[in-house]
């Protein structure tokens, strides 16, 4: 039987049973005055229960829950249930909020989300970063308030869910570039995702430069070439064997240099792409040999050229690559000492790591190019470079080898003085 029909059930029969002793006792007066009394106890029992509850209800926790019987205790029962599923599913819907606040907090890409009148409503730390904001006191700002860029405000009032987005630089942070996009969602609400695009924009100039670069690079030889050819061809018959073969030379002259400009630049690309080479142990007395052979040709008996060597003559490395750095500072060298000019080389290895040097008595370098010297295409002086066959990418060369051993280089030099190139390798690479 449910607790409320049993409930009434036994309250009618005490009332009964009270009007019938009533009505025995004291007639049909009695009857009712007992029977109104036990009514009315039934009434203030059920007030007090009720407001037992209402008292548990306003700060329900559980010790406090009141322990009744029937009805009320039904009652009670079912909203303690309730309560602990709803509690229950609190706990868990804070949970799983905490867990995705975490995430969007540590999104690479900026997070903000603005309410109808741009006011910030929340945002990630990324995004903090990127537009040099503070959550604690910026959340419940304007957004275009804190951050008054015209480009932002026009873009912000413009957009439509297919805008393109927009490259910005803040004054809040004027070293960055930023790309902003955003994408409205719920009632008003719009989601504006920010990315720092300052190294992306760097490598698509670095692209484009090296494009141009490489292409005027060829440029030159290639109409140089052009012109020697169709010059012999028009001479043909007329020009003397002398002559011929002046142009022939003149346009072999620009072919190698297109050349040389073509294996340095595949020495680059493989250089960047490729995964470190195999190594192996390096003798360096038959490498510094070689280069210092080839040298010898280059300079053709105009400078004088020395080697000595000290300590541990081995290196562990890509013989290849080692080779490309050693040969590329000897001939520069050579081809910035003048005629009668000293060039020495020296290896110098012990528990301190290896260096190798290169100090030149030539026309050295003034003060504000050295930093630059390793950038491709860098010259001091251009016209000299071309003439001396240089294609302006032999340091960019030994840089890039140099890091991929773990060493440096060092650039010394006074203009009208000489020069001298260091390579610094480090003491596990000595043997
Ligand atoms: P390049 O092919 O023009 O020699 P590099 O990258 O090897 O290109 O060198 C860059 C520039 O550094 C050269 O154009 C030259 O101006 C300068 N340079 C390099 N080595 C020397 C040196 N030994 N003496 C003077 N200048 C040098």
């Amino acid at each position: 039987m449910k607790p409320v029909v049993s409930e009434a059930l036994a309250t009618l029969i005490i009332v009964l049973a009270a009007a019938l002793i009533g009505a025995w006792g004291w007639g049909a007066l009695g009857a009712s005055v007992m029977a109104l009394c036990v009514l009315s106890l039934t009434l203030l029992r059920h007030l007090w229960w009720l407001g037992q509850l209402i008292h548990w209800v306003q700060a329900p926790q559980e010790s406090a829950m009141p322990t009744v019987s029937g009805v009320w205790g039904e009652l009670c029962d079912h909203l303690y249930q309730q309560m602990r599923k709803a509690t229950k599913e609190t706990k868990l819907v804070t949970t799983e909020l905490e867990r995705l606040r975490l995430a969007a907090e540590v999104l690479p890409e900026g997070v903000v989300i603005l309410d109808d009148h741009r006011v910030i409503e929340w945002m990630n730390w990324e995004a903090e970063a990127c537009f040099g904001l503070n959550a604690a006191t910026d959340i419940g700002s304007r957004l275009t308030h804190l951050l008054r860029e015209p480009a932002l405000l026009d873009y912000l009032n413009n957009t439509t869910q297919s805008a393109k987005p927009l490259k910005l630089i803040t004054q809040r942070n004027p070293k960055h570039t930023l790309q902003v996009q955003t994408v409205p969602f719920a009632a008003g609400r719009t989601l504006l995702m920010v990315r720092d695009v300052t190294q992306l924009e760097k490598l698509a100039t670095m692209r484009r430069d090296f494009v141009a670069n490489v292409s005027h690079e060829l440029k030159t030889p290639l109409t140089v070439t052009l012109g020697f050819i169709e010059t012999a061809a028009d001479a043909l018959g007329d020009a003397s064997p002398d002559e011929m073969a002046h142009y022939l030379r003149m346009a072999s002259e620009q072919a190698s240099r297109m050349q040389s400009l073509i294996e340095d630049l595949l020495m680059l690309s493989s250089l960047e792409t490729d995964s470190p080479p195999t190594e192996s142990d390096v003798d360096l007395s038959a490498l510094f040999a070689g280069v210092c052979e080839e040298a010898r040709v280059l300079s053709a008996g105009q400078q004088n050229i020395r080697l000595t060597m000290f300590g541990p003559s081995h290196l562990v490395g890509s013989p290849r690559e080692l080779h490309s750095v050693f040969s590329n500072l000897v001939t520069n060298a050579v081809r910035y000492t003048p005629k009668g000019g000293e060039i020495a080389l020296h290896w110098d290895a012990g528990a301190h790591g290896g260096r190798f040097s290169v100090t030149d008595s030539g026309i050295g370098i003034a003060p504000e190019h050295l930093p630059r010297l390793t950038e491709r295409f860098y010259r001091v002086d251009h016209g000299r470079s071309r003439e001396m066959g240089g294609t302006g990418l032999g340091l960019a060369i030994v840089k890039h080898v140099l890091e991929r051993h773990q060493a440096q280089l060092d650039i010394d030099s006074e203009p009208g003085k000489g020069s001298t190139f260091t390579a610094i390798f480090p003491a596990h690479r000595v043997r």
